[in-house]
């Protein structure tokens, strides 16, 4: 483990006796994961996988999954996503060297992977063989007036599991591989995003079980992985009981969660937020810090419902608020086994964990 020089590594250290919460780091890519892990991070806590579809030797293929008229044409495209997904994963398993890493499976908003001119259509329409109208056409009956409330995270996978299935496959194939190359075992944890419904995370279990299966069966190696889920609308933390049934682990998604709660717009809420702020109607602005009294009363609900159905449920939170130290606090308080943060934060989560153990311990 790379450490800290200096003042700052001894004062890392002291935070770290001292205390319970694990720290992970939201990361994507070599580069994040290696920052994370010179900052202390203990494993991923959120690998975000729509961000490495945007990647310009990819998007054609990308946009080819999308616009294609039934599964074979999807399939096709697919087979040209696995390999460089299976790279992405190697890499990430290699740098972080048996800790554990949280991989959540495609959840875009639909809209950002669409072509939009007239050049990128044609590409995808040489690649695959189908007319620009008919493209457009697709891409039309794909548009949505609201992307962040339609057909995204585990409702992709629902309607078109094959996308999942290749996901799944590539990262079981990168664990195996890196598992074999270093002896230090990847243990997977397969993260399902936006789920509502128990029904929707066993239907992604199912394939998630079934490309480890056959992976496992063709490399000869069988690896230690979880399946579990993003908590991050209201009706997921009320029915926790219930998800807790399938998945093995929880991660709290803040930031669509405090969305979807408050019914404000993750993206737009700037524009009145601050005069919120002023007038005392949250004291602090939700999306920076945990609504303690709205959402974190919600996580706290889930976290306890799904405690009762699994006992040893991993829980964990991976929006913006993981790395912000008032609501690492409450995380604290309700006993979370890890708070997830971009890797630059990961020093001030340690300090903030270390400070909410040691109150917890005065109190
Ligand atoms: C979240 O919603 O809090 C989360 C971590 O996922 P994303 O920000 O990618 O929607
Ligand atoms: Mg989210």
């Amino acid at each position: 483990q790379p450490e800290l020089a200096g003042d700052f590594g001894i004062l890392m250290g002291w935070a770290d006796e001292v205390r319970r919460l694990k720290v992970r780091a939201n990361a994507e890519t070599p580069l994040d994961c290696k920052t994370a892990r010179i900052f202390g991070a203990e494993g991923v806590g959120l690998c975000r996988t729509e961000h490495m579809f945007f990647d310009s030797n990819r998007i054609t293929a990308v946009r080819q999954m999308i616009l294609a008229e039934d599964e074979k044409g999807r399939r096709v495209a697919l087979d040209k996503l696995l390999p460089e997904q299976r790279a992405d994963f190697s890499e990430i398993f290699e740098i972080m060297a048996g800790l554990p890493v949280t991989i959540r499976l495609l959840d875009p908003p639909l809209h950002e992977f669409l072509p939009h001119e007239e050049e990128e259509f044609a590409e995808v329409a040489s690649a695959t063989g189908i007319g620009v109208e008919a493209l457009k056409r697709r891409a039309a009956e794909l548009h949505e007036f609201n992307p962040m409330l339609g057909h995204r995270g585990c409702r992709l996978g629902v309607t078109y599991p094959e996308i999942y299935e290749m996901q799944a496959r590539a990262i079981f194939e990168a664990a195996c591989d890196v598992a074999a190359k270093s002896g230090n075992a990847p243990i997977p944890e397969v993260m399902v995003p936006l789920v509502a419904t128990r029904r929707e995370l066993e239907l992604m279990k199912a394939v998630i079980d079934k490309a480890a299966k056959a992976v496992f069966a063709e490399k000869g190696v069988t690896l230690d992985y979880l399946v579990g889920t993003m908590i991050e609308l209201p009706r997921a933390a009320l029915k926790a009981g219930e998800i807790a049934e399938v998945g093995e682990f929880f991660s709290f998604g803040t930031n669509d969660l405090t969305q979807t709660t408050l019914g404000v717009s993750r993206d737009d809420a700037g524009r009145f937020l601050t005069t919120y702020v002023d007038k005392g109607i949250y004291p602090k602005d939700p999306f920076v810090s945990l609504d303690v009294e709205g959402v974190g009363e919600l996580i706290e609900l889930a976290a306890e419902r799904g405690r009762k159905t699994r006992g040893d449920i991993k829980l964990g939170i991976c929006g913006e608020h993981g790395g912000d130290p008032a609501s690492i606090a409450f995380c604290e308080g309700i006993g979370l086994d890890y708070v997830s943060a971009s890797p630059y934060r990961v020093p001030i989560a340690r300090l903030a964990a270390a400070q909410a153990a040691l109150r917890a311990k005065q109190a």
